[in-house]
């Protein structure tokens, strides 16, 4: 088998070697610049809570599987999870109803969960203040891992099964020839390598730099104590036998105070997340000692007390035996923290063979591991990783920068209760497009997304609320979901079914795919047959060859050889450059070049039913059906301005995207706003474009659908070609899935009282049991009542009812049949 290095051994790189051990590798090298008994990373003085519900799905499933896994860890009678359960204790009314939400998340992704009184709070926490408690979350499942031990008994295992490893050796370079890895330098000569795994936790951008690679992460001292004994703990007995770690309450966190708590058998273990942010340069760390033992280690840092000051008088008030205590011992220990709070996994994108698995939390650990041995052997995970790939970053979000301004942020706001649409705070324009003055004039109301500034309404529309048919009304909202909303949605989707609208598009992903290679590469990539003539736009699909769905993308053919790509996300970029780059080495005549032209275009969606008669005033061209089929796009210009017109829409209604350079794009908005006027024109945001967009039934790949899922289950037949005559990734799949029935949909629903409101990832009920998810919703303006799609079980029929639960509330909805909007797609093609 292929040779793989894997650098660190810590609680990520040893389940690493052993998730491949146990696919089969053979031929697998761990190395360890710290000595193997105690490396001195994160892992080697982690206190191991493990909680594993998380809004993200992804994130919650790893720790799922990292608990099963550290559970069937056994040496000397022990295995290397103390499963306590975990206690999340609300004492205030947000972070009750936060816990309702979480409550939500838990079910959702199929974690057992428990929303308990503040007594029952009392009663699995005798020491908590009852004076304090509101309620609490109660999770079974969860627990304390034992992360360095569970590291040992892998490294016994892994070793005992061939794995070598190489202690005390620094990996110093990474060697290279034709764009892939083929080995690593050390302090003790060269390992040669077909893969290399860099598994070296906040060390990581350190060994990024080794190839130039931008890893985002940014390592931070977090503060950790321990108390003296507790006198109600001392002399405790606790049964040693099947409890390694002395400790019997459930692991807890007082997340209004920033702060968590587990026991170490007669002391108190206590995390917080509330002082000042302690960024620390690894590189600046110099040589893991060869001496390292508990107290002395590279990644921990002397304890600062006066920081740790408010979290002392906090934990007196909450845990009030613990006033009869003092601090013992501390630390500031460091590990990494990302732009978005997420992990980094996944190849580089500018060396083939070379891989990351940083930014890892020992609770996502296995699961982590697990992803990336799939990701080796199979070509994909069987849980979708693109919330944690590598590539999900925009350039501008690599920059040092951005990478500690915002590490930072998420540091102070890890235990936060934080609105899914909350924008950052900082940094903020970053990028905005050309129209961004006007927009401001009409009173844009902002929200952040990829270091782009997106307008969600615009409040010069706010006298129209007034106006509106009794019918297109905005109804009442519930406080949270009224948050980053505004009633002005309202009011711009009506306009934009009846009149005609202006959408900002600048900030969807842009793509060139030129040369002679790029109808290969797009043949070879692609679900649909992309060799239509010049001026053919088709909606597609990229899969992988499993037929699990990446990504759908718009595929332009301008001329012969240059096609416009509308993608998704940045890793959609780097995957096209990347098999770009592989298809010009095996192939040298069929190269392509693959760029980001998002920042050098902008481009606003032009839609309504009076979009015609805009257009009409500012060109003499042929916009008919003739002149410019739905799905065509062509040059030319208005009023002088150069454009490329898109028939296309995300919103379900005749128009365009008209598509310019940045240096005419004021003038582009000016004269559609001054042609526009007469037929009733207003300039529309995010937020009545999510309401149309889902009513239109177009899925958004992410989070209505991901890896995990078929063009079957999701919906999206029509993006497939069966027939194609090329082959393409994931076609041999296809073939296999189109003979199976889908036991999973994405269904449509409609919410039965017409207002009451969901937000997305909320758990649904079918016949009274947690039978789905709901990927999005939104309120349809047209339809008058909330939307959502959900995934659900294949036999869940049209008609039928479901109950969506909405902070601890059952929302009764039913399920619909999709699009809810011109399902015939006349007003597309009229
Ligand atoms: P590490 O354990 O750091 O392993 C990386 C290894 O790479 C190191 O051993 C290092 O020596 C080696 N290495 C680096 N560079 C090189 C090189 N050039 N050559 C050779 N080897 C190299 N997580 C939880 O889930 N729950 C918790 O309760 C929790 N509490 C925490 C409390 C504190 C105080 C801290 C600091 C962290 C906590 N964490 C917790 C986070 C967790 O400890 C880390 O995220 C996790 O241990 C990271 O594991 P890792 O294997 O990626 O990194």
């Amino acid at each position: 088998s292929q040779s793989v290095v894997i650098i660190g051994a810590g609680i990520v790189g040893t389940n690493l070697a052993d998730e491949l051990v146990s696919r089969g590798w053979k031929n697998i090298t761990v190395v360890e610049q710290g000595p193997l008994s105690l490396p001195g990373g994160s892992t080697s003085h982690a206190p191991g809570l493990v909680f594993q519900t998380n809004p993200s799905k992804t994130m919650t499933l790893f720790a799922k599987y990292t608990v099963e896994k550290l559970q069937s860890l056994w040496k000397d009678g022990q295995n290397c999870f103390n499963q306590l359960g975990g206690l999340e204790v609300a004492t205030t009314p947000e972070r009750l109803q936060e816990l309702k939400r979480k409550h939500g998340y838990a079910q959702s992704w199929g974690i057992e969960a428990h929303l308990i009184s503040s007594e029952e709070c009392l009663k699995k926490y005798p020491l908590l203040n009852k004076g304090m408690i509101l309620g609490g979350l109660h999770i079974p499942s969860d627990g304390l891992a034992l992360a360095a031990r569970a590291t040992q008994i892998l490294i016994e295992s892994t070793r005992n099964a061939g794995v070598k490893y190489l202690e005390q050796t620094v990996v110093t370079g990474i060697e290279q020839a034709d764009g892939h890895v083929i080995g690593v330098t050390t302090n003790n000569g060269s390992v040669p390598a077909d893969i290399v795994v860099s598994c070296a936790g906040f060390w990581g951008v350190e060994i990024g730099k080794m190839i130039g690679l931008k890893v985002p992460l940014l390592p931070l001292g977090h503060q950790y104590v321990k108390t003296t004994a507790v006198p109600g703990l001392v002399g405790r007995e606790v049964n040693t036998k099947i409890n390694a770690m002395n400790a019997e309450l459930p692991i807890l966190r007082h997340q209004d105070q920033d702060l968590y708590y587990r026991e170490h058998g007669e002391q108190y273990g206590i995390g917080y997340y509330g002082h000042r942010p302690m960024p620390v340069d690894a590189g600046s760390l110099g040589v893991t000692p060869k001496d390292v033992d508990d107290k002395n280690m590279p990644s921990r840092l002397d304890f600062t007390p006066e920081d740790f000051a408010p979290a002392w008088e906090a934990t007196k008030e909450i845990l009030p035996v613990l006033r009869e205590t003092e601090i013992a011992e501390g630390f500031n220990g460091i590990f990494s923290f990302t732009p978005d709070g997420g992990s980094v996994v996944g190849q580089a994108p500018n060396l083939d063979g070379f891989y990351v698995a940083e930014a890892v939390w020992v609770t996502h650990s296995a699961g982590v591991a697990r992803a990336v041995a799939e990701v080796l052997t199979e070509g994909r995970s069987r849980i979708d990783i693109a919330e944690c790939e590598l590539t999900r970053f925009e350039e501008v979000q690599l920059s040092p920068e951005y990478v500690s301004e915002t590490s930072q942020q998420n540091f102070v706001e890890i235990y936060d209760i934080i609105h899914p649409l909350a924008p950052k705070e900082n940094p903020r324009n970053l990028r905005v497009s050309p129209f961004h003055a006007r927009q401001r004039e009409q009173g844009a109301f902002f929200l952040e997304v990829g270091g782009w500034e997106r307008p969600h309404w615009y409040e010069s529309n706010a006298d129209l609320v007034k106006t509106l048919p009794a019918e297109w009304r905005p109804v009442d909202r519930d406080a949270w979901s009224s948050k980053f909303y505004s009633p002005i949605a309202a009011a711009e989707a009506w306009k934009t079914r009846n009149a005609v609208a202006m959408y900002d598009m600048t900030t969807f992903h842009r793509f060139e795919v030129a040369g002679p290679g790029a109808v290969h590469l797009l043949q070879r990539l692609t679900t649909s047959d992309v060799t239509k003539g010049p001026g053919s736009i088709t909606h597609t699909l990229l899969l992988n060859t499993h037929g699990g769905i990446t990504s759908d993308i718009f595929v332009s053919r301008l001329e012969d050889n240059i096609f416009q790509i509308g993608g998704n996300t940045a890793t959609d970029l780097s995957y096209l450059a990347r098999e770009a780059r592989g298809q010009a080495k095996y192939t040298p005549g069929q190269w392509a070049q693959v760029r980001d032209i998002t920042g050098s275009t902008c481009c606003l969606g032009l839609w309504g039913p009076r979009a015609r008669d805009v257009i009409s005033t500012v060109s003499p061209d042929d916009f008919s059906n003739r002149g410019l089929p739905y799905m065509g796009v062509k040059k030319t210009s208005l009023a002088g301005v150069p454009v490329t017109m898109f028939r296309k829409s995300f919103v379900g209604e005749y128009g365009w995207e008209i598509q310019t350079t940045p240096e005419y794009g004021q003038r582009l908005w000016d004269l559609l706003s001054q042609s526009g006027k007469p037929h009733g024109l207003v300039a529309a945001g995010r937020a009545a474009f999510n309401g149309l967009r889902l009513e239109k039934g177009l899925r958004a790949a992410g989070s209505d659908m991901s890896s995990e899922h078929n063009p079957w289950e999701a919906g999206v037949t029509y993006a497939i070609q069966m027939d194609k005559k090329a082959d393409y990734v994931g076609k041999a799949a296809l073939q296999q899935l189109s003979r199976k029935t889908p036991t999973r949909r994405l269904r449509c629903l409609t919410v039965d009282d017409g207002r009451s409101m969901i937000l997305g990832k909320e758990p649904v009920f079918y016949n009274g049991q947690k039978a789905g998810y709901v990927t999005n919703a939104a309120f349809g303006y047209t339809v008058r009542k909330p939307v959502a799609y959900a995934w659900l079980p294949g036999n869940v029929r049209e008609g039928e009812a479901v109950e969506i639960e909405y902070f601890g509330k059952k929302i009764k909805a039913t399920v619909t049949s999709d699009p809810l909007h011109d399902p015939q797609d006349r007003r597309l093609r009229s």
